[in-house]
């Protein structure tokens, strides 16, 4: 079945006492036993809900995963899977992922005694070269957050697999509808349901996504005893919102190319960062890994023309927020806002500047959207 037939159908547990057409909500805390040992499959919703599972087995089919954990942001679902590893162990990763990764990675597992590297992932040899003694993550976001820099999945997790490593693709950027992860041999996905999963800015969640039986029962007995499992009303807000993920990706990735070629001949924006861009410096690989470009975009204004403030102060459509993926449109400034976590000196190695803006477009007309820009431009 295509995606967009699994985003409507899969795990979408219609209830028999009243036919309805959707999953209901269960929340409760906990699930009467029939006798001793006799149960639904349910206990305790900390431990399993049936709205939950409904949502878990969507994204698990709309990956194409064995199964999945829907926990209750994206940083639980990273803070469950990285709890897969032990004190001495070494992860790889990029110098330029989420804010709140890097400050995870850098600030609370090397506590626990977990290292990690920081590096610049495009380069393979890089990668290669940072292998250890004690590796045994590689943590994967492309393209990355915010300058879309593009990692070739099909040669790190080849890296992973030669040195027997756990491979972990965040695709919270692309969603399942332009990227598939597995297909490259990942061996768990991450997202954060909050962006485009969910979509509708009105919900924060993550999920954990697996490749094979061994890790989904070890990924499900961290969810459990970490207690980052995601609540009923929440999973049933990002089941509803993932049965539009094909036609609201569509929608954002037809916006967000009209606005990089409007941004792209402007005279007072310096660069624009785009995949879908030809001016991007990493068209082949776009074109092999990626189903298409999503829907955020970067650029570079320049400030002696026009100031963050003047550009942020003058748009009607876009609202000054972090975030991202839902239907409206967002923009922000990375260097005091999202990755302000990251502190100088992680922000200049990144090349995040004061004059970076990154835009989360969203799915409204792109003729107003534009319109918009150009009046705040000038
Ligand atoms: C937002 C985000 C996260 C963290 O997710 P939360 O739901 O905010 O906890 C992780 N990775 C990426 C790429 C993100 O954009």
């Amino acid at each position: 079945m295509g995606l967009r037939t699994n985003s409507v159908h899969k795990g979408v547990y219609k209830d028999g006492s009243y036919n309805s057409v959707t999953t209901p909500i269960y929340p409760t805390s906990t699930f009467y036993f029939d006798g001793l040992g006799k149960n639904k499959g349910y206990d305790y919703t900390r431990s399993g809900n049936p709205t939950r599972t409904a949502l878990e087995e969507n994204i698990a089919a709309l990956e194409g995963g064995v199964g999945a954990s829907a926990t209750a942001t994206g940083m639980a679902a990273i803070t469950a899977v990285v709890s897969l590893l032990k004190a001495g162990d070494h992860v790889i990763t990029g110098d330029d992922i989420y804010g709140g990764t890097y400050r995870l990675f850098d600030q609370v597992f090397p506590k626990f005694g977990i290292e990690f590297s920081f590096l610049n992932m495009r380069d393979v040899n890089a990668v290669k070269a940072a292998v250890k003694e004690n590796t045994k993550m590689i943590w994967i976001e492309t393209p990355s957050n915010p300058l879309l820099n593009i990692v070739d999945l099909e040669a790190v997790i080849a890296i992973a697999k030669e040195n027997k490593l756990i491979s972990v693709v965040d695709n919270t950027f692309l969603s399942p509808y332009f990227q598939k992860p597995f297909e490259f041999g990942a061996d768990i996905v991450v997202h954060s349901t909050t962006k485009y999963i969910n979509g509708h800015s009105d919900v924060v969640g993550g999920a954990i996504v697996y490749g094979n039986k061994d890790l989904e029962e070890r990924g499900r007995f961290l969810v459990n005893a970490l207690g980052v499992s995601e609540s009923p009303f929440d999973a049933w807000l990002v089941l509803r919102g993932v049965k539009t993920l094909g036609p609201r990706m569509e929608a954002h990735q037809a916006n967000a190319l009209a606005i990089a070629e409007f941004l792209e001949g402007h005279k007072n924006v310096k660069k624009v960062y785009y995949p879908g861009l030809k001016s991007h410096p990493q068209h082949d690989l776009i074109k092999k890994q990626m189903k298409g470009f999503g829907g955020m975009l970067s650029f570079e204004l320049d400030t002696e023309k026009v100031s963050c403030d003047h550009l942020f102060h003058h748009l009607e459509y876009f609202c000054l927020a972090e975030s991202l993926g839902g239907v409206e449109s967002l923009i922000e400034h990375p260097w005091l806002m999202s990755h302000a976590s990251m502190g100088e000196k992680g922000l200049r190695a990144s090349g995040i500047t004061e004059e970076t803006i990154r835009v989360s477009v969203g799915i409204e007309d792109a003729k107003d959207l534009i319109a918009d820009l150009e009046k705040a431009l000038n």
